[in-house]
């Protein structure tokens, strides 16, 4: 069988390598399936190249990789899935081929997804050992059932992700970009805004990890940026990763994304010896003040001095103003960040209400939230599809409180992300 990957992302706030998308190449080969892989990203007319491209392959299934449903800031907000929407039914419609919708944004909601795009079937989660299976069943004329469950079937762990076979990073990398790699997917903790909560947490193998961040080097990547939830959700594993990186010296620029605890001065010094000169680092206002938080202020405090002592940037996420949540607190988390000085702070108040996380039970909670309002509707908006916010804080009292201070931004101000300032 012959399938078609097709990015359907072209949002370029930054420009993204369609990285998950490439993790499906290898898998499906192993299969003995034959890929052919469009990127759109910095398409002109996406619809109409898909079309040629898929007219020209003649693929017997084709793929959607859909990376966002919205830009998932406020104010300024994009809803992103109607282009995906029209090159599926483009597809779809012209070909008459079965049609599978993935990616990110299936983070994010499941069935709404497959509807509006018009897309037959529908991958939630990891596709690595889904989709081939999916594909089979296809081939078999079995009818499968949709959405599957991606995390029910997990990744391939030892295989080596040859990156660029089939996607030209020439204008990625020409313009700095950094691609992006993964080496855990799934998080443990239960932050109640966060899509990626209580995923079950699937590891590559180290060993294969380098080939792959090798493989990026040898096509002339000069950053890798690490796709991870939260790099540092083991102290042990990801310093075996680290070790090798470090071993291959690697002439690369290294980022990702953290959460203030596990860390420690040896993890540390081991993210500089390997590369990382930049990090960012996820806080919430309220965990800085609640018992029983995963966190602590010292937790945060640390983290921050360890980053600077080694000499890494490092940027802060601070999301701020849960319901029920005080303006005590969040003045106490901004007096906290201010003192610790990092290198920014980018703020956001709205908080993006997404389907079955905590927050929406919270937010619409009158005796939680007392002051808050709800941007945005959740009637007739099933999996809440189209962006809801909730803001929890005065903006004008926030913008005060800031106004002294260079390090903080207002994120949604600006089309830059947090990790582009530092
Ligand atoms: S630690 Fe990060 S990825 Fe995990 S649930 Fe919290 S915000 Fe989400």
């Amino acid at each position: 069988m012959k399938v078609a990957l097709i990015n359907t992302n072209t949002y370029t706030y930054p420009p993204t390598i369609p990285t998950g998308m490439e993790y499906l190449v290898a898998p499906l080969e192993r299969a003995g399936v034959e890929v052919a892989c469009l990127d759109l990203t910095f398409s002109h007319c996406p619809e109409k190249e898909a079309f040629n491209f898929v007219e020209e392959n003649r693929p017997g299934v084709v793929c959607f990789s859909i990376r966002n449903i919205d830009t998932a800031l406020f104010p300024g907000n994009e809803f992103l899935l109607e282009k995906p929407a029209t090159i599926i039914r483009t597809i779809r419609e012209s070909f008459g081929i079965p049609t599978i919708a993935g990616g990110s944004a299936t983070l994010c909601a499941g069935t709404e997804i497959a509807r509006y795009t018009g897309a037959d079937l529908l991958i939630r989660g990891p596709g690595e050992i889904a989709l081939p299976k999916l594909l089979k069943q296809i081939e078999q004329g079995i009818e499968p059932e949709s959405p599957v469950d991606g995390w029910a079937h997990g990744i391939m762990p030892d295989i080596v992700h040859k990156r660029g076979k089939y996607i030209d990073y020439s204008f990625y990398l020409s313009r700095g970009h950094p691609a992006g790699v993964e080496f855990r997917k799934g998080c443990d903790w239960s932050c109640p805004f966060c899509v990626e909560r209580l995923r079950p947490i699937f590891s590559r193998n180290a060993r294969a990890t380098v080939k792959e961040i090798e493989s990026l080097a040898s096509i002339g990547a000069k950053s890798i940026f690490f796709c991870d939830s939260e790099l540092n959700i083991d102290i042990n594993n990801t310093s075996v990763l680290l070790e090798m990186i470090k071993s291959e010296k690697f002439e690369l620029e290294m980022s990702g994304y953290f959460r203030p605890v596990p860390m420690n001065l040896g993890l540390m010094k081991l993210l500089r010896e390997s590369g990382f000169n930049k990090v960012t680092l996820s806080v919430n206002s309220w965990d800085l003040s609640t018992e029983g938080s995963p966190y602590t202020e010292k937790d945060v405090v640390r983290f921050i001095e360890l980053a600077k002592e080694q000499g890494i940037r490092i940027a802060i996420d601070l999301l701020a103003g849960y319901p029920g949540e005080g303006a005590d607190s969040v003045k106490k988390a901004i007096e906290i960040l201010g003192n610790a000085k990092p290198d920014t702070v980018g703020i956001n108040p709205y908080i993006r209400l997404y389907d079955r996380t905590p927050v929406v039970r919270d937010a619409l909670n009158p005796a939680l939230n007392k002051h808050g309002k709800i941007i945005g509707n959740l009637d007739q908006n099933p999996e809440i599809l189209k962006p809801v916010f909730y803001l929890g804080i005065d903006i004008s009292w926030l913008e005060e409180m800031i106004a002294t201070d260079s390090t903080f931004v207002l994120e949604g101000s600006s089309k830059t992300v947090n990790y582009e300032r530092i």
